[in-house]
């Protein structure tokens, strides 16, 4: 009888624990596996004689890198169509205005999602779903928002769980219905408020088709008060919730998703001081999405220092949509979480991995190798782990446990 099914030796671990310092590392490590759990983590000169006999597989790392699996926690990646010609004509000198009022932006993507049937919808978001899972990808949360009514909603998330399902990858679904008021409801947006309350949300918690609420704050958005009661409907139906706040503007949003002890406020370039104490005081994760700032050319950064001196805990993430984030590799984000936002490889693996998890109220299950939790691990073709960060365009994924 073997001890485990698999057993890793000669690993340079980075286990990205919570609380612990320089990546958490364990050199010439050991990770013995059983039953996709980790159920040994130490030196591999700390495992007992006769390694051969421990595992049905023995997997010899030669001293390469082995981090968490890691999660992106904050995309759109379910949406039908393709905005790139939306991309050209701006760089041509088209406003976004006009793109607007010609059916573009964020409704085009609304309307091509509501025209596609689910199996379209799945083959469409396959590709970006794949290509994040290429990169050692083990969790990811995908959040609706682009039907804006209960059925193409509810379309988004079925879509969503079987992305996960079909790949044996933990997909984390975020119910986004007030991401944006649909064309129907223009000149009455609080009617439609009414009916993320009282319809989309009751019916999708009633079939337990979402593990969150999110809504987008914001002026082009939702207001404070529009927000506060999409949140109180999540409450009602004990539903957690996020937010993204604070990206364009300060609304306060960022302490509102605090007030309701959200999981985390995204984005938060505008975040005020005062929001980041009621994030640290609540526990809610700071999620920063560095490719919709570099599209947009933002030039305010979020207040990260703030983050740092209160302990906000920093999660990063792809972002990864049609409009303001076209990028489905977190690689590439993680390296422009360094270069924009200044933030340290360290800080930026913690936040694709264990602060990514508390992001979705997963630290539990997941985010960092340490006994007991799911054996998500991904070994990779490099010895550092802020060569993650920093070389682009190389994929290292050597293999991935999940
Ligand atoms: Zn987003």
């Amino acid at each position: 009888m073997f001890k485990w099914d698999k057993l890793i030796i000669n690993a340079t671990i980075a286990t990205m624990a919570e609380g612990s310092h320089d990546y958490g590392m364990i050199k010439d490590g050991a990770i013995g596996i059983l039953n996709g759990r980790i159920e040994w983590l130490g030196t591999t000169a700390g495992i007992a004689n006769s390694i051969d006999s421990l595992a049905k597989e023995l997997i010899d790392a030669q001293g390469c890198l082995v981090t968490p699996g890691l999660i992106d926690c904050h995309t759109h990646l379910v949406f039908a169509g393709n905005r790139c010609d939306e991309f050209e004509q701006r760089l041509n000198g088209v406003a976004y205005e006009e793109i607007a009022r010609n059916g573009g932006g964020i409704l085009s993507t609304v309307r091509a999602t509501r025209e596609a049937s689910f199996d379209e919808l799945y083959q469409q978001s396959l590709p970006r779903f794949e290509a994040l899972m290429s990169e050692g990808v083990t969790t990811v949360e995908i959040k609706s928002g682009y039907g804006l009514d209960f059925e193409n909603e509810l379309k988004m998330l079925k879509v969503a769980k079987k992305l996960g399902k079909e790949h044996g990858i933990d997909v984390k679904t975020t119910l986004l219905a007030a991401h944006a008021v649909p064309p129907e409801y223009k000149d009455n947006p609080d009617a439609y408020v009414d009916i993320v309350c009282t319809q989309i949300i009751p019916k999708i918690a009633e079939l337990k088709m979402t593990d969150c609420v999110d809504a987008f704050c914001e002026g082009i958005g939702f207001s404070y008060e529009q927000t506060k009661r999409v949140f109180d409907a999540a409450a009602r139906w004990g539903l957690p919730v996020k937010l993204h706040a604070d990206q364009l503007s300060d609304l306060n949003g960022a302490e509102l998703v605090a007030e309701y002890s959200g999981l985390s406020a995204d984005h938060v370039e505008y975040t005020s001081l005062k929001s980041v104490k009621a994030m640290a005081k609540a526990g809610t994760v700071a999620v920063l999405l560095p490719y919709a700032f570099y599209i947009l050319k933002e030039t305010q950064l979020p207040p990260i220092a703030a983050f740092r001196k209160h302990h906000v805990p920093i999660a990063v993430s792809t972002d990864c949509n049609p409009g303001t984030a076209p990028s489905s590799s977190l690689l590439t984000t993680m390296n422009k979480a360094c270069i924009e936002f200044s933030l340290t490889p360290e800080e930026v693996l913690k936040g694709v991995t264990i602060n990514a998890a508390m992001a979705l109220g997963i630290e539990d299950e997941t985010g960092s190798i340490e006994f007991g939790k799911k054996a998500h691990l991904v070994l990779w073709n490099c010895k550092s782990p802020a060569d993650l960060s920093y070389w682009q365009g190389m994929n290292r994924v050597q293999r991935v446990f999940n």
